[in-house]
């Protein structure tokens, strides 16, 4: 079926963007369409009309019956209508309609009186079965299946029957798929519900604006910011910070007529992409242009029109190395400042030296109730706003004695609060990550199946980064009547983004940290206990609506006797190489001198100017060589850039650029490519034996590119689609990158040089991959794998992550494990596993790519 949008609703790529639910819902109820069917039905009412015209050429208009002469009337009305209907749609005229307002908005009480008028209609007419079928047939053939309006009304049609002519008329069969009136209205009135709900949100978004606690502030809080060049801002979370604060500055004329850009760093993906679409919205602007947000390979903003840019605080990291004076802002507002990430923190300080000299810069630190003083000390004791928030009283409780399975507990819990509970009453249950959110959807949808009616409709939405955008925005639709949300996610819904309606809060007290040993050079993933703050800030979320409750599935003794007061910046627990790197990239050689708002240890920068030797990004003297330069230039971690580099110019391995490529895209998003944890299952089905987890999605890529990128092979070997075609944006882009480096002529003189066939491709995929992650090799012991690191001993036993196509080997075909395999993740839970891990077959390959750290061994 063709359809007709307005200008507004398409995207630049074609597509209708999906921001703008009330513009479509208009689109829709303006589409005047005829389908097959409906076409053969129009043939037949025109059929018709042929005959009764006749009649009326044969017996004259006067010596026709008052009824045969409306009965034509009518019809004439009709086809007028739809002929013009049709005509319009065809040329891509949205229609003006008796229900549609002057602005396009949806009249309604108008549309509730015509369908009314109907009904009664349909009621007062005794009409058998088949009249009823007939008028439904006619009727839908005058509109779009999907479409439930009263798309034609003929003034008087109400007091008419719909006559067919008995030649005219149609065989029936004795089924028939098509819904009688009665029906057919309740979908329509479930459709206008639905209409009136979006189209009241739409009319109270600015009302909803005026609620905000920051609303009140708008004017101090602007003179504030003009009188001072660096400003704290603190609040409750959802008081309005991150949405509203924004639009002000820009109101205030901070973007001087579209010269200057303001920017909004978020700690999270998710946090930039989900508020950036919000204020959009408020604004009424298209998500891209006058309000966009740029995250990692996802740059959704425009050159010249965009105001408003909502970015991940590693991005406007990355900014500094293209404009070190961030000349395009006016305002710079580094959100969520409490959560102290290591982009944050270095942002922080980078800032306090380029406002020294860029006096007109505005520097606005916003952050919930955590340690606001200890910014405006770094920041000569400048002032800080307080903006009174409200919260209602939250209960909490505890548990008696520690929990062993903290998710067995936290859905337990669930269904204590939904049986025991009366909605509306949404839950929010805090979990530490996907894996984790997926295995408890599942486990609670088993659960709810079973009790069946027994219990509310509970509707379950899981958050997390790595969630498809079109999901994530699934937290935000407003809960039914009747029924109760269960939000599950990672500490995104901490403070980042606000879920209205929630009542509840089920908090088994963990969260995901990257941390990173100095001794061993190794970074890991870990669940760790939340701190008191964290914990707290959590409860928070249960008292925004009204009195809630927060279930701690933790003890009382706990929380005043185990917690951390507060949780421990990103900067003194992280690997700090990328970021060592980065600042030596800028000219800032002397790290200790650096300002930070907490200095990490002497050893932990040692060890990352170590790393960074060992990946030659630095030479003996600490000084930050070319390849040092091309890696940060890459828009990756540099050990990829560095498995790209070697990949194309190395002499032992040079050629596989093309495959590296594909395997290091693959590794970016690999947390979302299979549809569950069904890895095995597509590892099965594709053809021939893979060794290692890197050589598993060289195989799923380049079978899916063969396929011209088909959706259809996804659905075959269970693969996201969505997230192949991500993955592949990522790889562009990669490439393009590798093009301006110069990676990829050199791959092409090598691949010239073998005569186009390159041996041993999967030994220099290998080898490349080594010479990126030294520190990621783990040596089989007595006792299994241990991490190795740079040092030779004191290394962690690990176990090979089950999803692994290593793991499945080793299990399942009972293959002798290699000394040593690499591994791309440390990941610590229950167990400590590796992950996406590749057996190094040949172990000389170590010796030749990295001797510094090898050859001693
Ligand atoms: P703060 O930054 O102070 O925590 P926010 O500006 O994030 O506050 O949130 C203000 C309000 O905007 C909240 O009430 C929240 O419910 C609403 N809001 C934010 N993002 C969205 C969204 N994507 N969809 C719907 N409502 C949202
Ligand atoms: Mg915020």
């Amino acid at each position: 079926k063709q359809q007709v949008f307005d200008q507004k609703t398409i995207n630049e790529d074609g597509t209708v963007h999906e921001e703008q639910p009330m513009q479509q819902l208009r689109v829709l109820a303006r589409q005047r369409y005829l389908t097959e069917k409906e076409e053969q039905q129009l043939e037949l009412l025109s059929k018709e009309l042929h005959y009764l015209e006749n009649d009326v050429k044969q017996y004259g208009w006067d010596n026709l019956t008052q009824r045969e002469r409306d009965n034509i009337t009518l019809k004439r009305d009709l086809m007028d209508l739809v002929r013009q209907r049709k005509s319009l749609a065809t040329r891509g005229f949205s229609l003006q309609d008796d229900y549609l307002n002057d602005d396009g908005n949806i009249d309604i009480n108008r549309k509730r009186e015509l369908l009314n008028k109907r009904d009664d209609y349909t009621k007062n007419t005794n009409a058998n079965r088949q009249q009823e079928w007939e008028e439904t047939q006619l009727r839908k053939a005058l509109k779009g299946p999907q479409d439930t309006g009263e798309d034609i009304h003929v003034p008087g049609s109400e007091e008419y029957e719909f006559v067919f002519d008995d030649e005219a008329g149609v065989d029936f069969t004795d089924e028939t798929d098509d819904v009688l009136p009665e029906k057919d209205a309740a979908y329509e009135n479930e459709l206008l519900t639905r209409l009136e709900a979006e189209q009241k949100r739409v009319s109270t978004i600015q009302e909803m604006r005026k609620l905000l606690p920051v609303y009140k502030y708008r004017k101090d809080l602007l003179d504030a910011i003009r009188e001072n060049q660096i400003l704290i801002v603190v609040s409750e979370t959802g008081s309005g910070k991150t949405t509203q604060l924004p639009q002000f500055l820009f109101e205030d004329g901070y973007t001087k007529n579209g010269k200057f850009q303001i920017a909004v760093t978020q700690p999270r993906r998710v946090a930039a992409t989900a508020v950036s679409a919000r204020v959009a919205e408020e604004m009424d602007v298209v998500l891209g242009k006058e309000v966009g947000y740029s995250i990692r390979f996802d740059d959704k903003t425009h050159p010249q029109k965009t105001i408003l840019k909502y970015m991940t605080d590693g991005m406007l990291l990355r900014e500094f190395l293209a404009d070190p004076e961030l000349l395009k802002y006016s305002c710079i507002m580094i959100d969520e400042a409490h959560e102290r990430t290591l982009a944050t923190d270095i942002l922080l300080g980078l800032l306090k030296d380029i406002l020294l000299h860029r006096k007109d810069l505005k520097l606005i630190i916003s952050s919930a109730t955590m340690n606001s003083t200890k910014f405006s000390k770094f920041f000569y004791n400048c002032p800080i706003f307080n903006i009174p928030g409200r919260r209602f009283p939250v209960d909490i409780h505890y548990t008696l004695q520690p929990e062993a399975n903290y998710l067995q507990a936290a859905i337990s819990t669930i269904f204590q609060i939904h049986t025991k509970e009366k909605v509306p009453g949404d839950i929010l249950v805090f979990l530490t990550g996907q894996d984790e959110i997926e295995t408890a959807r599942e486990k609670i949808e088993i659960i709810a199946e079973k009790l069946g009616s027994g219990i509310k409709p509970m509707i379950i939405t899981p958050i997390y980064a790595n969630l498809p955008q079109e999901e994530q925005e699934k937290i935000f639709i407003p809960t039914p009547p009747g029924c109760r949300k269960i939000v599950l996610a990672t500490n995104i819904a901490e403070t980042s983004l606000t879920i209205d309606g929630i009542k509840y809060v089920v908090d088994p007290g963990f969260v995901k940290e990257n941390s990173f040993v100095p001794t061993t050079g190794m970074s890991q993933l870990e669940t760790v206990a939340c701190s008191r703050a964290s914990v707290d800030q959590r409860a928070g979320r249960a008292g925004r609506v009204g009195p809630g409750k927060c279930y701690r599935l933790f003890t009382k003794w706990s929380y005043y006797n185990e917690l951390e007061l507060m949780p421990k910046p990103e900067i003194i627990r992280a690997n700090l190489s990328n970021t060592v790197l980065l600042l030596l990239s800028l000219g800032i050689t002397d790290l200790l001198k650096f300002p930070m708002l907490d200095k990490p240890s002497v050893s932990s920068l040692s060890k990352s100017l170590e790393q960074l030797y060992v990946l030659g990004a630095l030479n003996s003297k600490g000084i930050i060589t070319r390849l040092g330069r091309i890696m940060c230039a890459f828009p990756c971690e540099p050990e990829f850039a560095k498995v790209l580099h070697t990949s194309a110019s190395h002499h032992l391995c040079a050629g596989v650029l093309e495959e590296c490529l594909t395997i290091v895209s693959m590794l970016l998003e690999a947390t979302s490519l299979f549809a569950g944890q069904r890895k095995a299952t597509t590892s099965n089905s594709i053809a021939g034996k893979v060794s290692s987890d890197h050589m598993l999605y060289l195989r799923v890529y380049e079978e899916w590119a063969n396929t011209n990128y088909s959706r259809l092979w996804c659905q075959d070997h269970k693969v996201q689609y969505k997230t192949l075609r991500r993955v592949k944006n990522i790889r562009d882009q990669l490439w393009r990158c590798c093009e301006r480096l110069g990676f990829t002529a050199l791959n092409a003189a090598a691949t010239e040089n073998a005569n186009g066939s390159i041996v041993n491709p999967e030994s220099r995929i290998a080898k490349s991959f080594i010479s990126g992650f030294p520190m990621n090799v783990a040596q089989l012991g007595t006792s299994g794998y241990h991490t190795t690191g740079l040092k030779k001993s004191g290394g962690l036993n690990v176990f090979i992550h089950p999803s692994s196509v290593v793991f499945q080997q080793t299990r399942e075909e009972a293959k002798k494990p290699s000394r040593y395999v690499l591994y791309q993740q440390l990941l610590l839970t229950s167990k400590e596993f590796i992950k996406d891990c590749m057996p190094v077959t040949n172990e000389s390959w170590l010796q030749e790519m990295v001797p510094q750290v090898f050859n001693s061994r």
